[in-house]
């Protein structure tokens, strides 16, 4: 059997990316080869790490580009692993896939959850962060939010911001006085107790993202009292949700069954 009638002959299915459980799903979807999976990213990293099979990189011009997408592939499933801050794409898939008729599973780490010595202050956006930091009279911030989402924090003029990101952000906002620090997780226990002590860091600022890669410099700031001030997540549509890759494969499975079998 050639190539292409093999790929003719296997469900295609979009899998929506940009995390690293996207990643690993793309691994797990590769390792079956019982499907043709499209893997899609946004285009935001300059480097992204591939996925394994098919790749695709950009938008799809909203709800109407996305299902005529869709259409267009024959695509018989898809898989959302967009982040949990991702706000809008979620909507756009649900929107999408019920206007083209195609099921949709939306895989998603849960969010973390405070337990005894925690400090922390949940806000809805940064403005609100912002003030809480203003309150708490902050003065040596960690900021871990996304290179793209700064600006709000440089009219803080008081404090010192130690930006953590991945790619550079650029242009830099205007902050009175700020280090970039360039890193990809997952980030070690030791590693965010270091950094926190050297850099005598007082106060965190970072998104609920839930997953264990980005969750010791919580466990660093409750050991040492430090507040910390976490974004809760936006609002998703009501998509069905799993939280494991095996789920996800059970439910490709179920819903990309040749009728009668
Ligand atoms: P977003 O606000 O939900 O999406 C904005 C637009 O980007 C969407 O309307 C869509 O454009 C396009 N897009 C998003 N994800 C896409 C994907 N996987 N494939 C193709 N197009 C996609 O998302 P965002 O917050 O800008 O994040 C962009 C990507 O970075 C996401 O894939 C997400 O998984 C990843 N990411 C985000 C965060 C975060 O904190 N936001 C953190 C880590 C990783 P069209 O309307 O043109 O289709």
């Amino acid at each position: 059997m050639s190539a292409v009638s093999a790929t003719a002959q296997r469900p295609s299915v979009l899998l929506l990316g940009g995390t690293s459980e996207g990643y690993e799903l793309a691994s797990a979807l590769a390792a079956r080869r019982q499907w043709h999976t499209i893997n899609s990213l946004a285009g935001r990293t300059e480097q992204p790490r591939r996925p394994a099979g098919e790749t695709r990189i950009g938008g799809f011009g909203g709800v109407a580009g996305l299902a005529a997408w869709l259409r267009a592939h024959a695509i018989r499933a898809t898989l959302d692993a967009t982040h949990p801050f991702a706000a809008t794409m979620g909507w756009h898939a649900a929107a999408a896939c019920a206007q083209a008729g195609v099921p949709l599973l939306r895989l998603e780490r849960p969010p973390w959850t405070a337990v005894p010595g925690d400090n922390w202050h949940e806000v809805a956006d940064w403005p609100a962060a912002v003030e809480r930091l203003r309150h708490l009279n902050a003065r040596r911030v960690l900021l871990a939010v996304g290179r793209q989402e700064l600006a709000p924090f440089a009219q803080l003029d008081q404090a010192w911001f130690l930006i953590r990101c991945v790619t550079p952000p650029l242009p830099l906002p205007p902050f009175a006085a700020a280090e970039v620090r360039l890193a990809r997780g997952p980030f070690t226990l030791a590693d965010e107790r270091a950094l926190l002590d050297t850099y005598r860091i007082d106060a965190i600022v970072c998104k609920n993202s839930g997953g264990d890669a980005t969750v010791a410099k919580l466990v660093a700031a409750r050991e040492r009292g430090l507040p910390v001030i976490l974004q809760r997540r936006p609002p998703r549509p009501p998509t069905m949700t799993v939280t494991d890759i095996d789920a996800a494969l059970a439910w490709l499975e179920r819903v990309t069954k040749p009728a009668g079998e």
